[in-house]
């Protein structure tokens, strides 16, 4: 469903722009997936409210077949989004599903949930991305839930020069993305498409940690005068020093590249794998409640 979009009305001058470029770090994690782990590393510890960004991409089965099986989480939210092959998903609370390329889950671990995330695959590609979105103190105890999004969900904006923007969270001129309800982070997720050396401006909320992820193409990010080129695979954590917008160009051909925003929570955060609590007391807290069969 495309719609046609305005951008916002732009009220600062001065654009973000990059202030750390970092490439992502070859590791595996659930069975022994292979993947590409940007934010999470010790080159990149976090971006507040954004614990961890992996990209998974492969059409080798061996990198990915394990898959995920059972594991807890608690105390945050995830959001994985497929642009190619298929992941089912089961919890302990019931819910089953399949994300398939153009769609993605948005999952709020809450108090606790336990679930396996499997290719629904032999052979082919399979490439995505998992964002762990912190939870604030007084919400981290509250009850999972969970949102299923098929492409048709994820309404596309488009924008001057054919660039067109698929919004999953936050906004895009008139165009709302399907995870609008309030939360603490006020999280914008979005993909940008760019025909070649097409540009954009696009307007991001005053105050919120932003990142760039050019994961087919390069792109350049930033005013003319402070603009940073990035190829594939390089991430910029930008400015925020009360800037409201990020001007985005295709460099070298078309591109894609997901623009993630965050309300920063500025909380202390005491982690344990898929356990992210504020203190440590409630890290042995959350051990020991998932051992007994509290999630
Ligand atoms: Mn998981």
């Amino acid at each position: 469903m495309a719609q046609t979009a305005r951008p916002l009305e732009v009220t600062s001058r001065e654009g973000r722009f990059v202030s750390r470029v970092v490439r992502g770090m070859a590791t595996s994690d659930g069975a022994g997936v292979k993947l590409t782990r940007l934010i999470g590393t010790p080159l990149l510890r976090r971006v507040d409210p954004f614990l961890m960004l992996d990209e998974f991409r492969s059409d080798e089965p061996s990198d990915y077949l394990a898959g995920f099986p059972s594991h807890p989480h608690r105390g945050f939210e995830t959001f994985t989004y497929m642009l190619a092959g298929k992941f089912r998903h089961q919890d302990n609370k019931g819910n089953d599903g399949v994300l398939g390329a153009g769609g993605g889950q948005w999952m709020t671990a809450g108090r606790g949930i336990v679930h396996s995330e499997m290719p629904e695959q032999e052979e082919g590609l399979v490439w995505g991305f998992q964002l762990w979105i912190n939870l604030p103190a007084s919400e981290k105890m509250k009850p999972a839930g969970y949102r299923d999004l098929q492409p048709a969900d994820i309404p596309t904006a488009s924008l001057p020069g054919g660039v067109t923007a698929r919004v999953v969270a936050g906004r895009v001129g008139d165009v709302v993305g399907p995870i609008d309800d309030a939360r603490a982070t006020e999280p914008v997720f979005v993909e940008l498409q760019l025909p070649a050396d097409a540009e954009v401006d696009l307007a991001l909320p005053r105050g919120h940690e932003v990142f760039v992820y050019p994961f087919d193409g390069g792109v350049e990010v930033g005013d003319a005068e402070k603009a940073q080129a990035l190829a594939r695979g390089e991430l910029a954590v930008l400015t925020n020093a009360g800037e409201e917008r990020v001007r985005i160009k295709a460099r070298g051909g078309e591109a894609r590249a997901l623009v993630i925003a965050g309300k920063p929570l500025r909380e202390p955060i005491a982690q344990h794998g898929p356990f992210v609590m504020n203190t440590v007391d409630e890290l042995r807290q959350a051990v020991e409640d998932f051992q007994d069969g509290k999630f």
